[in-house]
């Protein structure tokens, strides 16, 4: 469903991606673990159109995040094409981005009332049931500001899901919390990902988190997946030495 071909990312001079392979396939849950500035935030944001690659493809569903097909030719693509493959897309980050001056249930029904043209009171439902989900129907009249961490974060996941994305990017969402914030935060996480049909694609240094919830873990280092398996693999046997010494420090 996601296919990454040859992927190359430099800012300036500063290579951070080289020639990148990796697909996801519909369901998979992809744990990307890796020392800071080994390119996986950029990976992730590639994905979600923030980046344009400088060289190489990604493909969602067979289209191109960049080209489009015209007339039997690709060319680059349009705002619309880029709009209707982003729309597969949803992704939650380390520091929330909630809308400070709106109220969490207006947060999580702007997307689909602005976006998706969805009437306001069927977008208020579908709001509504998404923040029960996670455990904040109590909550909906407040301010992200009232909010502590743990809840912003789960509310900036709620304002992802209700729009229905195909893959789920999560970067580092639990980095900003404080300690005991983190595990509601994951709980929500991993519920989601036992239902199963959505991709996920997961930063964290979480190691026993990834080791949960992660079909497959990729290894990134120097701008290159060093090394992919089963956590199994990756956790009790990881092959190269960057990878075991990278795990050293989580022991
Ligand atoms: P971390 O775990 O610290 O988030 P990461 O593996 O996610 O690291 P990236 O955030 O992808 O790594 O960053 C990779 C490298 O690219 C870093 O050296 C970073 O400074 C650089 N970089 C990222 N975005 C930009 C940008 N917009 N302009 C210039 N350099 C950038």
């Amino acid at each position: 469903m996601v296919r990454y071909r040859g992927i190359t990312k430099s800012f300036g001079s500063h290579q951070v991606l080289d020639r990148i392979d990796l697909d996801i396939r519909p369901g998979e849950k992809v744990a990307l673990i890796g020392p800071s500035g080994s390119g996986k935030t950029t990976l992730a944001r590639l994905l979600m159109t923030l980046e344009e690659p400088t060289s190489g493809t990604i493909e969602v569903d067979g289209e191109q995040l960049w080209h489009m097909e015209r007339k039997g030719r690709l060319v680059p693509a349009d705002e619309k094409h880029l709009h209707r493959v982003r729309g597969k897309i949803g992704m939650v980050f380390q520091h929330f981005n909630l809308f400070p001056h709106m109220n969490i249930l207006r947060n999580v029904t702007e997307a689909m009332v602005l976006v998706q043209r969805m009437p306001k009171e069927e977008a208020e439902a579908r709001a509504l049931a998404m923040l029960e989900r996670v455990g904040l129907q109590e909550r909906t009249k407040h301010y992200p500001a009232q909010l502590s961490g743990g809840q912003k974060q789960r509310v900036a996941i709620a304002r992802a899901l209700v729009m229905q994305p195909n893959i789920m990017l999560f970067d580092e969402v639990t980095s900003a919390l404080d300690p005991e914030l983190v595990g509601e935060v994951l709980d929500v996480i991993k519920n989601v990902a036992a239902e199963g049909e959505m991709a996920m694609m997961l930063i964290t240094h979480e190691m026993d988190f990834a080791r949960d919830i992660a079909d497959r873990v990729l290894f990134t280092d120097g701008g290159r997946i060093v090394e992919q398996g089963t956590p199994e693999q990756i956790f009790e046997n990881p092959r190269s030495e960057r990878l075991q010494s990278f795990l050293t420090r989580f022991r």
